[in-house]
């Protein structure tokens, strides 16, 4: 029998995860006075860069820009090696910030929230934990992270498999070797893509599974110069503005010229210069790649015709060429080295569109042509995006309503911060919001920022709580709606959309305009002094 659960004293705000969301809300509560307790089911800060160890895992934004911007501090003492940093460098920059902030004896680790329940007489949260403690606070803070929750494949077997298995997204800190062992990986999204240029040279054999293939594209990686550096931190007030008024919330080439706009010798030649610069060039060339679908496919061929121009053998070419869907509507990957890898004589693609995986056998993967039999098997399989985390687990609020349940058709909130029946509760890039479209890091801050800003309304007039109005809830899902049916971002079939979720909800539960007007849209509703909020008085 479980040992009845202990109460804490009440606190503030209790916050629910350690990626950057739950260590900037941190911060921020602890600087405004409050009292805070934070939970995370990792050993440590990180998050997602705390669990994705696996072999090339790196950034694909630039680091300089995927960096927090609230600490002047942080910003000017911490230094950035290389222009896209592998994970070992970002997660030494989270554990700089942890440490240099103190923000690491506010969380509890290895501790995983395993309920969340509105008291409506006392107007209080109360969060149990797998620790059996319980906890109550006044609000809570769901920083509970669009990726936290992985997903295997349904594919049958899995646990008969008796090689070496391992997740991308658990990867182990133990050291793990390929030589001379045959290696499968299956998944071929951003992580399945940055595993196997990493390991592809290093394995005896490797054999990719791939259903749909990625448009990748060359990262062209650099270190970075000191007096590059030196330049960035005499420059972050402005860089950072600029990253908080663009539609990607970062530092990412943009255009105004349209497709068609210029001749087809221009478009050809304004490609080749990107695909040459690498990086984010390529979406920057033209404006309107996310809404033209001609333009789109016109893009689309030009990668794929680099795919030819790497790949020597044909018929392997051919299967790494993503068809069927517009390119930039699954997440571009940058790559360094992944279609050279496929030139390997020991690196096999294996075209699960036209050969399926049937099951996971005790010594491998059977496809309907036959076994292969594994030393190793590597799930890159992806996450239950967007929605995961908070369906994990119950989140009860008003009426017993929980979040599973008001999500069972599809997930909805207002501004991707609140849900109509779930009073004084907030997600940070929570789904209906730019979470995955524009960055991360500055999401977060945002959203902490409006958090706060709201808390501090309540406390001058002396409201006990807030949830948005049902109708506010609506509004914002038809935007968010009509904003995705002109995108070209729903066309495809991705974790985005939840695709990759057996009886999962499907449609795109992003804020599609931009992160300037999310801004705009959350800054109207303050200026409106929260008239789409309701209120409640102390008792
Ligand atoms: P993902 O993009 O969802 O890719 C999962 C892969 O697994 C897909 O290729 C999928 O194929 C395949 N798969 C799933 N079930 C399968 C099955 N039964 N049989 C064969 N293949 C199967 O997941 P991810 O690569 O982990 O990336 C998720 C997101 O994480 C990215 O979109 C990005 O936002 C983020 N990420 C970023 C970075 C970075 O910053 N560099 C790195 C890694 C991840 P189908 O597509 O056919 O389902």
């Amino acid at each position: 029998m479980n040992s009845p659960a202990t109460t804490k004293p009440r606190l503030d705000v209790i916050i629910v995860g350690a990626g950057f969301g739950g260590m900037y809300a941190v911060y921020k509560f602890r600087e405004m006075g409050l009292s805070i307790q934070a939970f995370e089911a990792g050993g440590n800060v990180g998050g997602v860069w705390y669990w994705n160890r696996y072999p090339g895992a790196r950034v694909d934004l630039p680091s300089i820009d995927y960096s927090f911007s609230f600490s002047k501090e942080v910003e000017q003492e911490w230094t950035w090696s290389e222009q896209f940093a592998a994970q070992p460098e970002l997660l030494r920059y989270i554990n700089f910030v942890a440490d240099r902030l103190d923000l690491r004896k506010h969380f509890q680790f290895n501790t995983r929230v395993t309920r969340a329940e509105w008291d409506e007489k006392q107007a209080i949260w109360r969060v149990t934990t797998d620790k059996g403690e319980v906890y109550e606070a006044t609000y809570c803070i769901m920083a509970t992270g669009p990726l936290s929750i992985p997903k295997d494949p349904e594919i049958p077997g899995l646990e008969r498999y008796k090689g070496e298995l391992y997740r991308a997204a658990k990867w182990p800190e133990k050291e793990v070797t390929y030589a001379g062992k045959r290696v499968g990986i299956i998944g071929t999204g951003s992580t399945g893509i940055q595993i196997v240029q990493e390991i592809g040279p290093k394995c005896g054999e490797l054999f990719v599974f791939q259903r749909t293939p990625s448009f990748t594209m060359p990262m062209r990686n650099q270190t970075l110069e000191p007096e590059y550096v030196a330049e960035v931190k005499r420059n972050y007030p402005g860089l950072r503005e600029a990253a908080r008024n663009s539609a990607v919330g970062g530092l990412r080439p943009q255009s105004t010229r349209a497709f068609f706009s210029v001749t087809p010798k221009q478009r050809i030649a304004l490609l080749e210069d990107a695909w040459k610069q690498g990086g984010l060039a390529m979406l920057g060339t033209f404006s309107d790649l996310l809404v033209n679908a001609e333009a789109n496919e016109h893009v689309a061929e030009f990668v794929r015709g680099k795919i030819t121009d790497v790949v020597r053998n044909p018929v392997t070419a051919e299967k790494l060429k993503p068809k069927g869907y517009p390119i930039f509507a699954r997440r571009p990957c940058l790559d360094n080295t992944y279609y050279d890898t496929f030139n390997l004589p020991s690196v096999h693609l294996v075209d699960c569109l036209e050969d399926p995986i049937i099951e996971i056998t005790q010594k491998g993967v059977r496809t309907e042509s036959g076994e292969i039999e594994l030393d190793m098997l590597i799930l890159a399989t992806g996450y239950d995006g967007l929605t995961g985390a908070l369906l994990a687990f119950d989140v009860v609020g008003r009426d017993g309503l929980t979040v599973n349940k008001k999500w069972a058709e599809g997930a909805r909130s207002y501004l991707g911060l609140m849900i109509a029946g779930f009073p004084n509760l907030f997600m940070t890039t929570g789904p209906n919001g730019p979470a995955a479209l524009a960055n991360i890091i500055a999401i977060s801050e945002h959203d902490v920022n409006w958090i706060a800003a709201l808390m501090e309304h309540m406390d001058r007039q002396k409201k006990a709580t807030v949830e948005p109005s049902v109708e506010a809830e609506d509004a914002w899902m038809n935007l968010v709606y009509q904003l995705a049916g002109r995108t070209l971002v729903s066309k495809a079939k991705t974790w985005y959309v939840g695709a990759n979720v057996k009886d999962k909800p499907q449609g795109l539960t992003l804020f599609t305009g931009g992160f300037h007007k999310y801004r705009e849209h959350c800054a109207a509703v303050v200026q409106d002094n929260y008239r789409a909020l309701t209120f409640g008085a102390f008792e």
